[in-house]
């Protein structure tokens, strides 16, 4: 469906489902516990959700266990038929479009179109892995002797999934339409910040003919219900995205219970080079994009700006004045480019970093504090003159903080660049194909971009190396992270070349 306002919003959206899915059953947590789910632009409350926990967990992950059996239907299914629940799955997605984006704008605090690129973006991620079910193949191998040797990839089992809230729905498809297309299946753990999309999303997945126990949500904490899926015995992947701490905890409890495979899409301080070729107001828009993009709530933002220094000054002044001109207001507005922060614990975080770039002398030339009103706002703040040293130079800020660096030659950018913990992605703006791709073979990151930045797609790998995490999503690479490799040798009478 193409992205146009014309899918028009439904503003004071409530959800229709607030209950936990397991099973095919939509239940109250074992507690009888519910937890408030909270519009981060107006501080309102939306709806409260089942706060589930262990209890809650052990249950969908039996009901996961049980629809992965030998023989069960899901197992007996022809992946042709997976492929096509899956696509079945991204059209009644499409469906309701306006409902999910809507719910994504209240819950998240993104701004409508956005959001609507969001859904857009599902619906194509699940019509991709849908085409892959029935072809992920083995190969038939040339083995010394007299055997007969071929592998097979099998579904690695019982994943859980655990979501941050910056993507709610973009990266829960990414996860579990990767999960189901290699035959697993599920129990989703959505951050307690952005629990809804994930829950219609399990109504839909009900709606399209999805066995049950396939795909199961438990709404709750992560110190909890997080926990518990990441120290359980019979889950056999944990596919994790969000802070480097949690990410850290998931792999001791994978270490600590049973060795359960882990993928990790974690916290970066990604670097945009802009040399002094580059077309400098092109630039300066890009970089701009790449650090206040979903607010600075992105992974993959470009939190280190480095800038040649014969540009310097010009840049520094046009990215102030893109940051000043930005429309930061309500979601639901079409005029809104930047919506609220998700809430209290990251909008206290952001302003403290902000002072700290203050206290350690950078140049603020934009922004600098919060914005008036309710909500979680925070103004388009520019610090020039950054050293690597400064902790807005070191630490994942997660808000729309741009810090602005100078530098002069190639190798010595390559080196500051490379100086990081982190090495998610990184992007590079120049005319000169030679300097562009000597950056994109130096640079230790996941991703490059040369010209552009933050271009997802889902033919596309994405993921981090150091510790920005392990494993790759999107893709074929993706839907790989989900199956084992199975190899079988027969032995023969004779074999014959
Ligand atoms: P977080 O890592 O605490 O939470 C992400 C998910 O993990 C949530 O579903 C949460 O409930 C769960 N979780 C938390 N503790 C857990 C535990 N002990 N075991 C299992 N699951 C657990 O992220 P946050 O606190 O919401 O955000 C903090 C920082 O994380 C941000 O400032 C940002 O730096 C980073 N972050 C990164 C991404 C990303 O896309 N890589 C997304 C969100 C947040």
């Amino acid at each position: 469906m193409p992205v146009t306002t014309t899918v028009q919003p439904i503003p004071h959206v409530t959800p229709k489902i607030t209950q936990l899915f397991i099973d095919n059953q939509w239940v109250n947590a074992a507690n009888g516990k519910t937890i408030p789910t909270i519009d981060p632009a107006t501080l309102e409350k939306i709806a409260d959700v089942q706060l589930g926990d262990e209890v809650d967990v052990d249950k969908a992950v039996a009901a996961a266990k049980s629809a992965f059996a030998l023989g069960s239907p899901w197992r007996r299914m022809d992946a042709s038929q997976r492929g096509r629940l899956i696509a079945k799955v991204a059209d009644l997605i499409e469906q309701d479009t306006a409902y999910l984006a809507s719910l994504e704008c209240r819950d998240v605090g993104k701004p409508y179109l956005a959001a609507l690129h969001d859904i857009s973006f599902v619906v194509q991620i699940l019509r991709y892995q849908s085409g892959w079910t029935d072809k992920l193949c083995g190969k038939t191998l040339p083995v010394d002797g007299d055997f007969f040797t071929y592998t097979r990839l099998e579904a690695i089992g019982v994943c859980g999934i655990i979501l941050p809230w910056n993507f709610p729905l973009v990266l829960l498809a990414v996860k579990v339409g990767s999960a189901l297309a290699a035959g697993c299946t599920v129990v989703i753990k959505p951050a307690e910040q952005t629990p809804l999309t994930a829950l219609h999303f399990a109504s839909i997945c009900s709606s399209a003919g999805i066995p049950s126990g396939v795909v199961n949500v438990v709404t709750g904490l992560g110190a909890t219900a997080g926990a518990a899926l990441a120290n359980h015995m019979d889950v056999d992947k944990i596919s994790f995205t969000g802070s480097t701490d949690v990410g850290r905890l998931i792999m001791k409890a994978s270490a600590e219970s049973n060795l359960k495979k882990v993928t990790l899409e974690l916290g970066g301080k990604s670097p945009c080079i802009v040399f002094s070729d580059a077309n400098v107001d092109h630039a300066v828009k890009m970089a701009h994009f790449a650090l206040f993009f979903n607010s600075g709530q992105a992974c993959s933002a470009a939190s280190r700006c480095f800038v040649q220094e014969d540009i310097y000054d010009e840049f520094v002044a046009k990215a102030a004045q893109r940051a000043n001109e930005k429309i930061v207001g309500d979601p639901f507005n079409p005029k809104t480019e930047n919506g609220p922060q998700i809430d209290a614990i990251q909008h206290k975080k952001i302003l403290e970093l902000i002072e700290s770039g203050k206290g350690e002398g950078a140049r603020l030339v934009a922004g600098g504090g919060s914005k008036e009103g309710k909500g979680f706002f925070i103004e388009p703040t520019v610090f020039a003159d950054v050293t690597d040293h400064m902790r807005i130079a070191r630490e994942e800020i997660f808000g729309p903080v741009q810090q602005i660096m100078k530098f002069r030659s190639v190798e010595e950018v390559i080196q500051r660049a490379n100086d990081s913990n982190f090495a998610l992605a990184a992007s590079v703006f120049t005319k000169d194909i030679n300097k562009a791709l000597t950056i994109a073979n130096s640079i230790k990151s996941g991703i490059v971009w040369i010209n552009c930045h933050h271009v997802f797609r889902t033919q596309a790998p994405f993921g981090g190396c150091k510790e920005s995490g392990m494993g790759r999503e999107y893709a074929e690479e993706g839907i790989r992270e989900y199956c084992e490799i199975k190899t079988v040798t027969i032995k023969i009478p004779q074999k014959n070349s």
